[in-house]
């Protein structure tokens, strides 16, 4: 995998005099030049608004956007109706909320979450309850960060009508039982909501395989720009589902007191398009396809291990969930004893090293762990066991550093 550096130009940048070591991917992916090229491409030559203009450039920009679609349907093993373009997983998330969880929740039912979501999978569903009075019931991991069978059966019961998860989360980089909770949505009859921010750009999500009502990713954790987002929801369930945003090109007709709306997907993408958005997301899942799936996933998996095993043999180390890479995908969190979050990072970014302190929009999760933040280290395609090495070496002098004996 190292070749495919060079498809990346921002990681011959330097930071602090030294070569870029960016280990931050759990927050946003560089872009490859397939990337960049396709949205200058764009821009350069068929830039209109799509569905608007009769003209050719009109059309070239609408089959750009419709093209897009199909790529990410294709992606995701859905159709290209079941594809819904957003700005991101967060608006993605808040359009479940409000044009399923207000339109069908009701108070009696509950919600299941798991206590590790991120803000962006939480918050709307506090709005949902609040509006709804329909109830919040939290999945708590066990010690080594695994959501157990026991958990699942005593939380998911014939109250439940929802459930929103994370495939994979942001702080503990843990694959949830995705399987045993489809199974149990069900027999409860509830729907699933999966948050694949974190799980797809490591692994193939196929939606129909899941057999998950609703999807939802950011582009830019893809390697595709920012500011394109993606839901992917079952046909019968988009269908019945009032419109998020109102206003131009998701409606049939308008009149002066009452307008008809779009069949979906149009129905939820109000405005003018992230076209540039949408071709550079296309552009990327077709340089992940040309890589290889497996390729990826088992150079991943070797970075993993090798940063896994470093940190564990650093002392004054605490990783936070199991710390076997078998069910880790990108991202370990941690953190150094005595030394804050953010003066481990700090010291690592003098070795040009990118890595995360804070709470990471898990502030539940936080609380749950007993810790205000910690330090989080995340792996893309393109790290290499360099950057793993300088990343261990820079973090056994954080403690000596601080003024503590190592
Ligand atoms: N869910 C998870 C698990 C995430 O890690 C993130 C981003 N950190 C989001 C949702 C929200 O993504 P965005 O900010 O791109 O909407």
């Amino acid at each position: 995998m190292k070749i495919i550096r060079d498809d990346f130009p921002i990681l011959s940048v330097l930071e602090n005099g030294k070569p870029l070591i960016y280990l931050d991917n759990a927050a946003t992916t560089s872009k490859p030049l397939a990337v960049l090229n396709a949205v200058e491409t764009y821009y350069r030559m068929d830039n209109a608004n799509p569905h608007r203009g009769v003209y050719e450039l009109g059309a070239r920009a609408t089959k750009a956007h419709e093209d897009s679609r199909k790529i990410v349907g294709d992606f995701l093993n859905a159709s290209s109706d079941e594809i819904v373009f957003t700005q991101n997983a967060t608006e993605s998330l808040n359009l479940i909320a409000y044009s399923y969880g207000i339109e069908f929740l009701k108070k009696g039912d509950e919600i299941v979450l798991s206590v590790a979501e991120h803000h962006s999978n939480l918050v709307p569903w506090q709005r949902v309850s609040k509006i709804t009075g329909a109830k919040l019931v939290y999945l708590y991991p066990d010690n080594m960060g695994h959501l157990t069978e026991e958990e699942l059966d005593k939380k998911i019961t014939s109250k439940t009508r929802l459930i929103a998860v994370a495939q994979v989360s942001n702080i503990l980089g843990i694959e949830i039982p995705i399987d045993s909770i489809v199974r149990r949505a069900r027999n409860a009859g509830a729907v699933v909501v999966l948050d694949c921010a974190q799980s797809i750009p490591h692994m193939i999500v196929d939606v129909k395989a899941l057999d998950v009502d609703f999807a939802v990713f950011s582009g830019h954790k893809l390697y595709a720009p920012m500011g394109i987002g993606v839901l992917y929801g079952k046909k019968d369930l988009l269908d019945k589902m009032p419109p998020f945003l109102t206003g131009g090109d998701m409606i049939g007709s308008v009149h002066e007191q009452s307008s008809t709306y779009a069949e979906v997907p149009r129905r939820f993408e109000a405005g003018t398009r992230n076209v540039g958005g949408e071709v550079g997301l296309a552009a990327a899942i077709n340089y992940l396809n040309s890589l290889g799936w497996e390729n990826i996933k088992n150079h991943e998996k070797e970075l993993m291990t090798q940063a896994l095993k470093g940190l564990t043999d650093i002392p004054h180390i605490t990783i936070y969930g199991d710390p076997s890479p078998d069910k880790r995908h990108g991202v370990i969190s941690f953190n150094v004893e005595e030394v804050h979050p953010h003066d481990t990072a700090s010291l690592l970014d003098s070795d040009g090293i990118t890595v995360r302190a804070g709470h990471h929009c898990a502030q539940p999760l936080m609380e749950y762990l007993k810790i205000n933040s910690c330090v989080r280290v995340s792996f893309g395609i393109y790290n290499t066991k360099e950057d793993v090495d300088i990343f261990i070496n820079s973090l056994k002098n954080v403690r000596g550093l601080m003024g503590y004996g190592s």
